[in-house]
């Protein structure tokens, strides 16, 4: 056809290779394929399934076309073999045009050509979006409260729990901020007790379950106490001061201010014997003005004390003249909690 002969270019029986392409193509394809996507999530569905969502309509129509294709397409006569290596898009309001390079073989000759393939786009909505949109859909209800402080009071534990609640993604239909905490509305109880746990083991929560409702409406509610305390806080447990350090496995871990003793209390001790903020008088601010020999001297709004060095117990990293810390002043000991601004 072109004239060329066997030596300058490969041949496929009695055509050269480019000749050949240009005939019969390297594949058979669909000239038509329907796609069904989600237009909020851009989902796709795949035999009777849906995708996870997709940032873009393209990648979601790409990422379907290619599967899709990987399984239809079939070599023309005589190729021994096809591959797809790509597919480009083209959308253009309901349709799109699907590029699909390819990629053929006959013994050790290797051919590659471009067909087009042309799409339908089936909108519609998912129904994970469809019943967040009507808000239905969900069986359980995870109850967000906290204390002894608000979520939303402090900003960095607003942060966390926001990443924990969105770690259960898809699970999740609705959530509604409320004075009191957050309602997290969920699809499965199964994605409720995930949430539930993920929050136990990250704020010392108290979790408790009930159902309300019968039958169909049956509903399971998750109540989670956030304990909202820091290591660094200073906790009143059934009247004793204690230091809050920080977390061990076995639970937090606490000194005690009048005892000086250490304590490991899990959440759930914690939560039965009750707990709040030290807020008692032994709590002053003070200046530390001078550390001389071995002699401390604090400087607060009540006056100034004199203590020997070994009386005193820094849970701050460094101890300079001239910070300003948060003192608990114990019968037998001074404590320097924290560093305040
Ligand atoms: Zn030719
Ligand atoms: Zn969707």
């Amino acid at each position: 056809m072109c004239g060329r002969s066997s030596r300058e270019v490969e041949f496929i029986g009695s055509l050269c290779k480019d000749c050949f392409v240009k005939r019969y193509g390297i594949a058979r394809l669909p000239e038509q394929v329907e796609v069904t996507y989600c237009t909020s999530c851009h989902a796709h569905r795949t035999s009777g399934r849906w995708s996870d969502p997709y940032p873009s309509l393209e990648e979601s129509l790409t990422d379907y076309l290619e599967a899709y294709l990987a399984n239809k397409v079939k070599p023309v006569e005589p190729l021994e073999s096809v591959g797809i290596d790509g597919v480009r898009l083209e959308l253009q309001g309901g349709t799109a045009t699907a590029y699909v390079d390819l990629e053929g073989s006959y013994g050790d000759v290797k051919v590659k050509g471009t067909a087009v393939v042309k799409v339908m786009l089936k909108p519609t909505l998912c129904p994970v979006c469809s019943s967040r949109k009507t808000g239905e859909g969900y069986t359980a209800v995870v109850q967000l409260r906290s204390y002894p402080r608000s979520i939303s009071e402090v900003r960095r534990l607003s942060e966390r729990v926001q990443r924990i609640v969105a770690s259960i993604g898809d699970d999740i239909v609705k959530v509604e901020e409320r004075k009191e905490g957050l309602d997290v509305y969920v699809r499965e109880h199964s994605a409720a007790r995930v949430l539930a746990t993920r929050l136990r083991s990250e704020f010392n929560a108290k979790v408790i379950e009930t159902y309300k409702g019968r039958g169909d409406r049956l509903k399971l509610y998750v109540s989670v106490r956030l304990a909202t305390v820091s290591p660094g806080d200073v906790l009143e447990v059934d009247g004793t001061p204690y230091f809050y350090m920080g977390d061990s496995q076995n639970g937090l871990l606490l000194i005690n201010l009048e005892t000086g003793k250490r304590a490991v209390m899990t959440p759930d001790e914690l939560w039965d014997q009750g707990f709040k903020l030290y807020e008692g008088q032994n709590l002053e601010r003070m200046m530390l003005l001078s550390r001389q020999g071995n002699r401390y001297v604090l400087v607060g709004d009540e006056g100034s004390i004199e203590v020997p060095s070994d009386q005193v117990e820094a849970f701050t990293e460094s101890v300079n003249e001239g910070d300003h810390f948060l003192v608990y002043l114990s019968r037998r000991r001074i404590y320097l909690v924290r560093r305040e601004e």
